[in-house]
């Protein structure tokens, strides 16, 4: 059989992450000191090249005191948020995604009508720990099902998603949560994160081998590579060294998808190399069978 690859429908960059860098792109082309708090968005490599185009990441916001700040995807905390507002020098370019934007808005709304929002999300990822900060201290992370014994009776229990959640698992502890009280769902999963799982989890069905990029650090990758790995052999790359021949050892259809922060770039480099292989591998097949 010969060896082929496919590519998911939906994978790569998302509106939000697009628009994140061609702000940052514009702003450095008339201003030269460019910063974002933190990495734009969750590509190690996509970041190293917009260091090279002078977009320097910092994490320590108190260093900088004039330029332009640009805000990540993700949004940050409203304490840092009010504290970098009053630098008077400092330009802040808010890149937080519309989506994220609308969730914290959500919460922040919440705050003043509720005793309790739950957000259903990790804990420690940047998107989370600002919602989190909109709250005024009336929320409560669960990440697993686990964490559902934090939550209270409530008259009526607000519920919140990170946006890149996986819509499977949201629905899941939803149907637990509501076994406490009654709820109010307020289901903030971006369409990006339902196409990109959705065409995941499609294409996993129908191969061999998937291969999942992007950044380890990026929430919504991990979550391709969670859902490929239920259903077949998985593997989560960042970039085309660490692609393995083993891989492709008595293997015939190879499917690829990339995380919302996945540049193009890196996708074209992985589809190259998988191709330079598997017409190696073909070529002697073909050989084999003479
Ligand atoms: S994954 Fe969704 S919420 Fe996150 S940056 Fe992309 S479009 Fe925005």
């Amino acid at each position: 059989m010969k060896k082929q690859i496919k590519i998911a429908k939906s994978s790569g960059f998302c509106f939000g992450v697009k628009r994140a860098i061609e702000l940052a792109e514009q702003i450095v082309s008339k201003n030269n000191k460019v910063y974002t708090f933190g990495p734009l968005i969750h590509n190690p490599q996509e970041v190293d090249r917009l260091e090279q185009e002078n977009i320097k990441v910092i994490d320590d916001y108190s260093k900088i005191k004039n330029g332009v700040l640009v805000l990540r995807t993700h949004g940050i905390p409203l304490n840092i948020y009010d504290k970098l507002a009053k630098k008077k020098n400092l330009k802040i370019l808010d890149a937080t995604c519309p989506f994220v934007k609308r969730a914290q808005d959500i919460v922040k709304k919440l705050s003043d009508e509720s005793e309790q929002i739950v957000i259903i999300g990790e804990r420690t990822h940047p998107e989370v720990v600002a919602l989190v900060s909109y709250g005024k201290g009336k929320c409560i992370v669960v990440e697993d099902m686990c964490d559902v014994k934090n939550v209270k009776k409530t008259d009526i229990i607000y519920v919140v998603s990170q946006t890149t959640q996986s819509p499977k698992k949201f629905k899941e502890i939803v149907n637990k949560i509501s076994k406490i009280s009654k709820i109010k769902i307020y289901n903030t999963i971006c369409k990006a994160t339902y196409d990109r799982q959705s065409a995941a989890e499609k294409l996993a069905n129908k191969v061999d081998v998937m291969i999942v990029i992007g950044g380890k650090n990026s929430g919504n990758t991990r979550r391709l590579y969670q859902i490929c790995s239920k259903i077949t052999k998985t593997h989560h790359i960042e970039n085309v060294d660490e692609i393995k021949g083993i891989w492709f050892k008595n293997k015939n259809i190879f499917g690829i998808t990339a995380g919302a922060s996945t540049p193009s770039w890196i996708i074209s480099n992985v589809k190259r190399r998988m191709k330079e292989v598997l017409e190696i591998v073909n070529k002697k097949n073909k050989e084999k069978q003479k």
